[in-house]
């Protein structure tokens, strides 16, 4: 089992349950929040070893959310992956020119989305 703490910061109810019973199944430990306020205070609280970060939000939306992670030397180093359903490759660039480590498609892959968690989780670990 993984056993790495993952928050997810997801405002629709039903895509929230679906990626948080997929990484639980795996063995991971979650966190949720829906909106980026909530979110970027559990961030602080508990340093996650991943961020999933949705980017349309109802109050920030997830590129400000990560600059105000970034901003924040309690969570500057953060690992923070968008999910996102913009998809066209300017979007993908902008999230990584964003300060993203990477992004995840929606609707979400539940075939690929542990394998997915996993390989940015090492790669996290492989960089410290
Ligand atoms: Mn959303």
């Amino acid at each position: 089992m993984a056993g790495e703490l993952i928050l997810i910061v997801e405002d629709n109810a039903k895509n929230l349950k679906l990626v948080r019973d997929l990484l639980q199944f795996r063995g991971y430990r979650t966190l949720e929040a829906s909106t980026a306020e909530r979110g970027i205070a559990l961030a602080g609280e508990h340093r996650p070893d991943l961020v999933l970060m949705d980017i349309q939000l109802p109050d920030l939306d997830g590129v400000s959310a990560l600059g105000r992670l970034r901003a924040d030397p309690a969570t500057a180093e953060l690992r923070v992956v968008a999910l996102t359903a913009f998809a066209m490759q300017a979007d993908r660039e902008r999230f990584l020119a964003a300060g993203f480590d990477g992004y995840l498609v929606k609707p979400i892959d539940v075939r690929q989305l542990p394998e997915q968690v996993r390989r940015f989780c090492e790669r996290g670990a492989a960089d410290e």
